[in-house]
């Protein structure tokens, strides 16, 4: 994904700001990283430069 979309994504549950990490950066596209909700205190995790905006029930 690119980091401008960052701006863009909100998260799932309360439509907040999240918080860009990146673990791997290729050709400014974000390929592995974690968007951060601090209100919630979720990871929403990016993985082959997909974010996974799923509410974190879906995994419990
Ligand atoms: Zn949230």
């Amino acid at each position: 994904m690119k980091r401008e979309l960052t701006e863009i994504l909100a998260c799932p549950v309360c439509k907040g700001e999240l918080e860009l990490s990146v673990k791997e950066e290729k050709a400014k596209e974000i390929i592995k990283g974690s968007l951060y909700c601090a209100k919630c205190k979720v990871h929403y995790p990016i993985e082959d430069a997909i974010p996974n905006l799923l509410p974190p029930e879906e995994s419990a």
